[in-house]
């Protein structure tokens, strides 16, 4: 950072100050959020939660609502640091998430997302295609994949590969854009052009958006689907009032 971006962002940090919330990730107290997003029609029209414009960014890391209820459901509610004795699968990691959990000296913290040229990926993340797991039946004791499933055509597929490389009572946390006012999930295969798909599903390698019924694919492939909203508890990280934790138990 240059010496007058460095400045600037330490007045950004004076005026933003308070005690509203914190950020879990830098523990960075603040009055208000950074505003993050952009306002697209579709999103706004089927209500997509957690999409849009809106106060959502820690001003110092730059951490969002989502992440922050990540951290809260992981680390204050599974209190997963309690236990360093299991094996987590971390698909497309969320960067601040993934340090924090890479910290703990778990006994495997195995971190995967699909390679794509253009992309820039951290050190301990291994290429992965989520359609097919390398690794046996019964494995983890918890997977995380947030926002992939709405990318894949194949979504059902993948919610079985994480179900079967799951030990029996393990759990996968599987967040996905969902809109709030749509019962069916709206998915169209034959569009490929971008731009076709950020105005239909809210971003450009989108292939769906998803509905209510989501739970009814997660539970197609032998799920058991707990719907949680931790968002009072933890309202000081500022997280999302509307956002659920789908939590997949095998
Ligand atoms: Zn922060």
């Amino acid at each position: 950072m240059s010496i007058v971006k460095n400045i600037k962002h330490k007045i950004k940090l004076l005026v933003h100050a308070g005690n509203t919330y914190q950020c879990p990730f830098c523990r960075y107290s603040s009055r208000d959020l950074e505003i993050v997003g952009h306002d697209l029609p579709v999103l706004m029209e089927k209500q997509v939660i957690g999409g849009g414009k809106r106060a959502a960014g820690c001003w110092k890391c730059k951490s969002r609502d989502r992440e922050r209820l990540l951290y809260s459901f992981v680390f204050e509610e599974l209190k997963i640091a309690e236990n360093k004795n299991q094996r987590i699968l971390h698909i497309a990691p969320e960067p601040k998430l993934s340090k924090v959990l890479m910290a703990q000296n778990f006994q495997e913290y195995i971190c995967g997302d699909l390679f794509t040229e253009g992309y820039h990926y951290a050190d301990h993340v291994h290429n992965m295609n989520v359609l097919d797991l390398q690794f046996p039946d019964n494995y983890f004791n918890l997977a995380i994949c947030n926002h992939v499933l709405e990318h894949i055509p194949e979504d059902t597929k993948a919610m079985a590969e994480i179900y079967r490389v799951l030990k029996p009572g393990g759990a996968a946390i599987l967040q996905v854009p969902i809109s709030k006012n749509t019962e069916k999930t709206h998915e169209d295969f034959t569009i490929s052009d971008p731009l076709k798909r950020e105005e239909l599903f809210g971003q450009f390698d989108h292939v769906r958006i998803y509905g209510r019924d989501y739970t009814t694919r997660l539970e197609s492939v032998g799920f058991k689907v707990k719907q949680r909203n931790v968002s009072e508890k933890y309202k000081k990280f500022a997280v999302n009032p509307e956002e659920n934790i789908f939590y997949c138990e095998k």
